[in-house]
């Protein structure tokens, strides 16, 4: 992730730290070529048509550019810039909302996002890191298939889920799952819901109900992050119909354009939570916007 964007940035940027002196034109010239890598990196158009402005009220005048090292200080304006664009004003985003136990945590996406694999991925760091006792229930009644799959992994990472009970409704599931959690002594639910290819009325419906029988202290989109402005707008989508107090970006091992991780924020004024960076169970990272500036600016 990250890649092109590293190298169209690197290029800009040596280019100015070269050149000694610096003009507020040089400057501007520099700045048009970052907004055009962003736009290539997939980042939507008002997010970077405002950091550039943001970097060029900064960067411009004299302050910057009749200092020592004009090119360095334009370089550090436009990394505490992406690390404002990537972290709005969040204070913790590993830190989860889970104080008075059993709490809930709802997990939402599309189908293929990585929704079932992050449920247990984060179950697992809920276990080991927190020393949390967690119970995982799937809610995906129409493919059987992702039932089995978030129970084989509660198995690999030995987390509890909840047993399958055929023919009943996602919301009995959330129901006896809260019961369970209770009676069960665990400190965390968490409640992997259905996913579709997109996203529809049923879906929708479906985890508003279970949303309302359950009292989520976290809702937590998951979106691959492979899919640049795309991911963006499903997590829009999601946050105006059911509400979402964070994302969890996937795939961010691939080699995708970065655009997602940059837009999330600023777009749906919603947190990145978590990355996935693999298939593994312990694939997951905390959300740092001053590690990801870092890797962006190389
Ligand atoms: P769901 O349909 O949303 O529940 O998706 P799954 O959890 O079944 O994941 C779909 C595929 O994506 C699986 O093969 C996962 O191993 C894979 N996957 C999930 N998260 C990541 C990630 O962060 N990086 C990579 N490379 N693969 C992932």
């Amino acid at each position: 992730m990250f890649e092109n964007l590293s190298e169209r940035l690197s290029g800009v940027f040596d280019r100015l730290t070269k050149q000694g002196a610096l003009s507020d034109e040089d400057v501007k010239t520099a700045l048009r070529e970052v907004r055009v890598a962003l736009l290539e990196a997939d980042v939507s158009l008002p997010v970077a048509r405002d950091f550039v402005k943001r970097v060029q009220d900064k960067a411009t005048g004299q302050a910057v550019t009749k200092s020592v090292t004009p090119g360095q200080q334009v370089v550090k304006i436009v990394h505490d810039e992406l690390v404002h664009t990537l972290a709005g004003d969040t204070e913790d985003p590993g830190k989860l909302r889970i104080d008075s136990p059993p709490a809930p945590i709802l997990m939402v996406g599309l189908q293929g996002s990585g929704k079932t694999t992050t449920t247990a991925k984060l179950a697992k760091r809920l276990k080991d890191r927190d020393g949390k006792r967690v119970l995982m229930a799937s809610l995906d009644t129409n493919r059987p298939a992702a039932m089995e799959q978030l129970q084989i992994l509660g198995v690999q990472i030995g987390v509890d889920t909840l047993p399958i009970v055929k023919g009943e409704t996602p919301v009995q599931i959330a129901r006896r799952a809260k019961t369970q959690a209770s009676l069960g002594g665990y400190d965390v639910y968490m409640l992997d819901t259905a996913g579709r290819l997109h996203i529809d009325q049923e879906l929708i419906q479906q985890a508003a109900e279970v949303r309302d029988v359950t009292n989520p202290r976290e809702t937590l989109l998951v979106v691959d992050g492979l899919t640049g402005q795309d991911a963006v707008n499903v997590a829009t989508e999601f946050d105006d119909k059911i509400g979402v107090t964070g994302v969890v970006l996937t795939r961010m091992d691939g080699d995708g354009r970065g655009g997602a991780a940059l837009s999330m924020r600023a777009v749906t004024g919603k947190p990145i939570r978590f990355v996935g960076l693999g298939e593994k169970m312990d694939a997951l990272e905390t959300f740092e916007p001053e590690r990801i500036a870092g890797r962006i600016l190389g």
